[in-house]
């Protein structure tokens, strides 16, 4: 499903270069939860970038279900986005003048699906926001935001779904109804999980957890069985 090999990501600053990721492979089988973890600044959320093709690689390579992302130009990894992936953030990073319904009708609109409006409604009262549909995000708790950003990205029905410190700003309470959410979806759906987190007890409810360190990968831990290819 996701097979990374030999990443490395530099960024230039004037005439220095800084190595940020450096030599990391992996694969990742399809319906699988995986958490990777490290402490601040070690890498992870340009790791996460890479894998989703948000941004491109300095070399090495990543293959997301069978396409290698390298080659593309940013246009065509937007699009290999839109039809394979799905993304929550740390700040939720919903349009603030579309409507939660809106929001979540975004990624079907782009792919120009029909049904939009139903498809979008039932996936906001499958979170529990049906009554919140015509609510702006500045009108609704972080919890709320977070759970119609979780609808936006299952809404293109994503083979993999990538998370980024996704309770980072949630206190205790809405975290754990946030975590039960996104593995209660991922398992309906058979999404793959893919998640950067600082808290251990959510990276222990993944199945596998790897450790960033500096950029380089300092350790791969299996803690439950994963899947098939
Ligand atoms: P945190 O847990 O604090 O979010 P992280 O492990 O996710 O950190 P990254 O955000 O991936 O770390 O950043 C890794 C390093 O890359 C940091 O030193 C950061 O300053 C640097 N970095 C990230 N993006 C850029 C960029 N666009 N240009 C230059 N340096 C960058």
């Amino acid at each position: 499903m996701l097979a990374v090999k030999n990443l490395t990501k530099t960024y230039k600053s004037g005439n220095r270069a800084l190595t940020v990721l450096d030599d990391i492979s992996f694969e990742i089988n399809r319906g699988d939860t995986f958490a990777i973890v490290g402490p601040s600044g070690s890498g992870k959320t340009t790791l996460l970038g890479l894998c989703a093709g948000l941004d491109r690689a300095t070399s090495g390579s990543v293959v997301l279900n069978n396409i290698l992302l390298d080659r593309l130009n940013e246009d065509e990894r937007a699009f290999v986005r839109n039809q394979h992936v799905g993304f929550i953030f740390q700040n939720f990073q919903l349009i603030p003048t579309l409507t939660a319904l809106e929001n979540v009708m975004v990624p079907l609109e782009l792919r120009g699906e029909r049904n939009i409006k139903e498809r979008s409604l039932k996936l906001l009262e499958r979170v529990g926001l049906g009554d919140r549909k015509h609510h702006y995000p500045a009108q609704l708790s972080g919890g709320e935001q977070q759970r119609v950003s979780l609808a936006r990205a299952f809404s293109n029905e994503p083979k993999i779904l990538f998370a980024d410190e996704p309770t980072g700003n949630l206190d205790e309470e809405t975290s754990e109804k946030v975590v039960k959410l996104i593995f209660d979806l991922n398992r309906e759906a058979g999404t793959t999980l893919v998640m950067v987190t600082h808290d251990m007890d959510l990276a222990g409810k993944t199945q596998r957890i790897i450790r960033i360190k500096g950029g380089k990968l300092i350790s791969d831990n299996i803690l439950a069985p994963t899947g098939g290819n």
